[in-house]
């Protein structure tokens, strides 16, 4: 998960950037509107902090720019001024939420997850990869467009790979996620499960890898 801020107080960029980067977020910083607009075109980024008082380009610009764009990306606009006409302006141009200066950084935090989750709701139930894809709605696996039933944990399974693409998760992780936490392994259940589900999605195009002494991987 990415975030920009967008904003020209030095100071509060770095209070903010302590905070997001302690919650494992990866942070990007503009110091004008121009920079910020430009870096919120050309990366993906899974959030935006705008402020509204900013050089060269303000955040009602800002964020004008982005959704006439097609870019919708959620946006936390930040504004000294608390009068409700700005907030209703920057509500009306696209921002999801907005929060009044001086604020604490464990609302901001919270805002910024309660974002994320409902975002998550709306565009995670398919989840794609390759010619690999789940719909957590209707609970189906497709390989290259065939339609594959999966037991629980295999489903399990393969949700935590593929929402991790590309990332090496720990054996401890997909136990974790697949039969619990309290969970203790007695017949190399996982690599038994996992083998199910080699049978099952890989076919000649290995997607599932092992990563020795560490757990597995999906990647093409
Ligand atoms: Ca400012």
């Amino acid at each position: 998960m990415s975030i920009l801020i967008i904003e020209d107080e030095k100071k509060l960029v770095d209070i903010i950037k302590i905070a997001l980067k302690g919650e494992r977020y990866s942070v990007d910083e503009a110091y004008d509107g121009k920079v910020g607009l430009d870096k919120a075109m050309k990366n993906n980024y899974s959030l935006i902090i705008l402020d509204i008082m900013l050089p060269k380009k303000n955040g009602f610009t800002v964020c004008k720019e982005l959704r006439e764009h097609q870019i919708h990306t959620p946006i936390i606009i930040l504004t000294a001024r608390g009068s409700e006409g700005d907030r209703i302006m920057g509500l009306d141009l696209g921002a999801d939420d907005y929060l009044v200066k001086p604020f604490g950084i464990k609302e901001l935090l919270a805002r910024i997850r309660a974002i994320l989750r409902r975002r998550k709701t709306t565009d995670e139930n398919i989840v794609k990869y390759a010619d690999l894809v789940m719909d957590k709605k209707k609970h189906e696996v497709t390989r290259a467009g065939i339609t594959t039933p999966l037991a629980p944990k295999e489903y399990k399974l393969l949700d935590m790979l593929l929402s991790n693409h590309g990332e090496a998760i720990s054996r401890q992780r997909l136990i974790e996620h697949a039969w619990g936490p309290d969970f203790k392994e007695k017949n190399n259940e996982l690599n038994v499960h996992i083998r199910y589900l080699r049978k099952k999605i890989d076919g000649n195009k290995p997607l599932i890898h092992t990563i020795r002494d560490v757990g597995f991987i999906l990647k093409e």
